[in-house]
């Protein structure tokens, strides 16, 4: 009999090809499930001819215990069909990340449905297994594309709003702290002029590499627009929120971006108040943030206080 979870050899082909397809049996009074026919894709699959795999127990995944839980998942849903010849089996199925013996993972579709009738006391069913590695893989370079600004590489400004309203609900569940740091680049306009605009996008570029280096990872930062950042960052106070604020902008300062001189930023601070809206605490930010220019840029406001009667 074909060895089961054995390493394929080179003949294997792992990256499946159509649609993986055997046809099962399972007696009723027996927990096995054993294989009475495989399509050539299976075989490409796993290996072995149709010879080696009939009788044998279907590999789903390569990893055993996977299989195990599968099987058992299984006989819970069949149990009902098997103590009654009348019930009906909607079948089961799910997605697998398939290890490969070289480490690289493959997302394996999977579903188990019933075939026609019983025959005495055994049930047939068909195991179709599909590779949806690419389609996943694209979907998650769609998502990343609809969720990331192309030029810096950070959350855009529609992502952001995702996840403002989410921390937003969080804060109001749990009354957790929670603050916003709005960054706007000073005399940016200037850079452009002076250096042109793709200089002017090396320095957003390196920017936002600051940034990234500068956050915790449930720090969540974006550019809002065109130099200007957002940065939301949860379990913190409006004083580890200033203090965060502050030593970014004397690490924008002090780095040497592709110009001239310095480069610098002005920083409205908030922390958002646990019955607060967005919209309000968006506006204490952005009112900050123009005090810090106002007072001079290259530094940090906070925002005037939270107060119910102004909510929007
Ligand atoms: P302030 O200190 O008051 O913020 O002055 P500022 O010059 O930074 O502000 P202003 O709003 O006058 O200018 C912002 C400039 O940012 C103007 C716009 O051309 C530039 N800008 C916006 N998006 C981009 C971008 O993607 N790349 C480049 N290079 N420049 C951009
Ligand atoms: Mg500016
Ligand atoms: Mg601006």
């Amino acid at each position: 009999m074909y060895q089961h979870y054995a390493r394929p050899g080179p003949e294997v082909d792992c990256e499946l090809p159509g649609h993986a397809v055997a046809i099962l049996s399972v007696q009723g009074s027996s927990p096995g499930v054993h294989i009475v026919d495989v399509n050539t894709d299976y075989q490409r699959l796993w290996g072995g001819s149709r010879e080696d795999w009939l009788g044998s127990e279907p590999i789903i995944v390569q990893q055993e215990a996977v299989n195990r839980q599968i099987f058992a998942q299984l006989h819970d849903a069949l149990n009902p069909l098997i103590n009654d010849a009348g019930s009906f089996f909607e079948g089961i199925g799910g997605l697998e990340v398939n290890r490969r013996f070289d480490g690289s993972r493959r997302y394996v579709e999977w579903r188990i449905t019933a075939m026609g009738v019983r025959h005495n006391d055994a049930i047939t069913l068909v195991l179709t297994q599909r590779d949806v590695t690419e389609q996943m893989e694209k979907e998650a370079q769609l998502e990343r594309l609809a969720t990331t600004d192309m030029l810096t590489g950070l959350v855009n400004r529609a992502h952001f709003d995702a996840v403002l309203k989410s921390e937003f609900n969080r804060q109001h569940r749990y009354s957790r702290p929670l603050s916003l740091i709005m960054l706007d680049l000073d005399y940016f306009k200037d850079i452009n002029d002076n250096y042109g605009h793709d200089v002017g996008d090396e320095v957003l570029i390196e920017l936002a590499n600051l940034l990234k280096r500068n956050l915790r990872k449930a720090d969540c930062c974006a550019r809002w627009g065109g130099e200007e950042f957002m940065l939301l960052a949860p379990e913190t106070s409006l004083e580890q929120a200033v203090r965060l604020a502050d030593k970014i902008r004397g690490a924008i300062k002090h780095t040497a971006f592709p110009i001239q001189g310095s480069v610098t930023a002005s920083f409205g601070v908030v922390e958002v108040h646990p019955q607060e809206s967005i919209k309000s605490a968006m506006k204490r930010a952005d009112d900050a943030l123009y005090l810090a220019k106002d007072k001079g840029r290259d530094q940090v406001s906070t925002g005037g206080l939270f107060s119910s009667a102004k909510q929007a």
